[in-house]
């Protein structure tokens, strides 16, 4: 499904209450004074999944030559539906909300234009990139770098863990394109005092998975962006999930601003295939090592392993090393450095696995991953979608694999029910599992949990925490939580 709505009125994001019901109070009619002059929401619904006609190219949207052929030079032979519609409506100047699936080529459908737009008048800093984690913002300034090859393009890269004051010095050289995480651009605003004035000429600003920047209480992080920001500048939204923040936006966003909706809820595409492996918790870890040996069988070129916590990712890691299986580990609790690093060796093929918490969930594009596992099933379904997204990206097939115990059969179900189908068995010989690997898993995982016993993971983690919620603390920001705050801190935990 496919809908186009011009709406009415600027994309004012702190009009909507913060109380808990923010849905329904946000979407209360403004006054009679702010309606009697709104033209009327106009809704054009093309039921067509893939509208694009293959005859369109980039130069038809209104690209300039030189952006024509990076993409042609990149592979880009047509533009990805995302990209058609919205790339003439940036151009010409309207603020977008863009909601298509992961692996749509929405980056691209906001970089050709702003890139487009700051060839014609260079300087700096000319586009600010908001976006929910680093790992992120390193792929998205990869994706800039290479869209603006021909430019000499200027692009900092501003998050969290990584050295403020080289940040704050590359800030003030004023960059053509900043990409940032809410949390570090907030501080570098609020301490450089010559910071806000960087951005006081800034023609773009653009939230990257919208709806997670909009919805783990990025609020505060958000407000001291926009004050340093101009009011005349362009607003992209882009996301793969529609949730309760952005249909509000929408409901109270812009004459000028333009919808593009390739979305029918949580879906998972069709090239994905999704199985599921019950058993008890405790030989999870053998069923994986199974898995992990016949990746080659499988045709299986790498595999991103989730799991729910970080001490199950450090630990994993620990006993992965133990049976000599080469893999990367990426979790909050590493520093920035290492979590580059981590990155880097997954990307470039030097390790074939990556066991990774829900920090790497979202947008990652790394186009070898055939293979998905979910060692631990997500508490929320939206996560599942966006761990499964992490492959068959493209039109490219992949694979899913749940291991399920009985204590997640109503997550499960939960799953299912949202993405609209129901995951198949995945296929396997259960003598053969518990033989082939049993005995060598128990010993590694003895080895493991030792070694990080020894590491003194546990009392790092329980440090970490105090300092965290002390923090919290000193800025008052220490509540009692409701369900919705519980929900949000999960995000929020699973992104910093
Ligand atoms: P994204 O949804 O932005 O994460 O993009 C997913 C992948 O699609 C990235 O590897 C892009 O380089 C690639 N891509 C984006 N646009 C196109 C296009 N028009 N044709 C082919 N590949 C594309």
């Amino acid at each position: 499904m496919e809908e186009e709505i011009q709406v009415d009125e600027n994309f004012p994001l702190f009009y909507r209450k913060k109380s808990s019901a923010s849905v329904k109070t946000t979407s209360k009619k403004p006054p009679p004074s702010e309606t009697a002059a709104a033209p009327p929401k106009v809704l054009d619904k093309e039921l067509n999944p893939n509208p694009t006609p293959a005859h369109i190219t980039f130069s038809d949207l209104g690209l300039a030559e030189w952006a024509v052929n990076t993409c042609k030079e990149l592979g880009m032979k047509r533009p990805t539906p995302v990209q058609q519609h919205c790339i003439p409506k940036i151009l010409a100047g309207q603020d977008v909300m863009g909601l298509a699936q992961t692996g749509s080529g929405k980056t691209a459908a906001f970089a050709l234009p702003i890139l487009h737009r700051l060839a014609e008048d260079p300087f700096g800093v000319f586009a600010l990139v908001v976006t929910p984690t680093r790992e992120l913002a390193y792929q998205l300034a990869e994706q800039f770098r290479a869209l603006g090859s021909g430019l000499g393009l200027r692009c900092s890269v501003i998050v969290g863990g990584m050295d403020i004051i080289n940040q704050s010095q590359s800030l003030m050289q004023r960059p053509h394109v900043v990409i940032a995480t809410p949390g570090r651009i907030k501080v570098l605003i609020e301490e450089n005092p010559d910071i806000p004035a960087v951005f006081s000429n800034t023609k773009f600003l653009v939230l990257d998975e919208a709806d997670r920047v909009l919805g783990v209480n990025f609020e505060a992080e958000l407000r001291v962006i926009f004050q340093c920001l101009p009011k005349n500048r362009q607003t992209l939204l882009f996301s793969a999930t529609m949730t309760s923040n952005l249909q509000t936006l929408l409901e109270l966003s812009a004459n000028k601003a333009y919808f593009y909706a390739a979305y029918e809820g949580f879906k998972t595409v069709e090239s994905l295939k999704q199985q599921y492996v019950f058993i008890p918790k405790h030989v999870k870890d053998v069923y994986l090592l199974h898995i992990l040996n016949k990746m080659e069988e499988m045709n299986v070129r790498s595999a991103i392993i989730f799991v729910s916590t970080c001490r199950s990712c450090e630990l994993l890691s620990l006993l992965l090393e133990q049976l000599e299986m080469e893999a990367a580990a990426l979790h909050s609790f590493k520093s920035q450095s290492l979590r580059l690093s981590a990155l880097h060796k997954f990307k470039s093929g030097q390790v074939p696995v990556l066991l990774a918490t829900d920090v790497a969930n979202r947008g990652l594009d790394i186009p070898t991953v055939d293979l998905v596992i979910n060692y631990d099933i997500p508490r929320y379904p939206e996560d599942y979608v966006h761990r499964v997204g992490r492959t068959a990206r493209a039109g490219r097939g992949g694979l899913a694999v749940s291991f399920v115990t009985q204590n997640d059969v109503d997550l499960v179900q939960e799953i299912e029910a949202v993405i609209g189908k129901q995951l198949d068995k995945f296929e396997y010989k259960e003598k053969e599992v518990l033989e082939e690997n049993l005995t060598k898993v128990y010993k590694a995982r003895r080895v493991a949990t030792m070694k990080m016993m020894d590491d003194g993971f546990d009392e790092k983690a329980k440090a970490r925490k105090e300092q965290k919620l002390k923090a919290l603390a000193e800025k008052g920001l220490l509540k009692k939580k409701s369900k919705k705050r519980k929900r949000e801190k999960h995000a929020k935990e699973s992104q910093d």
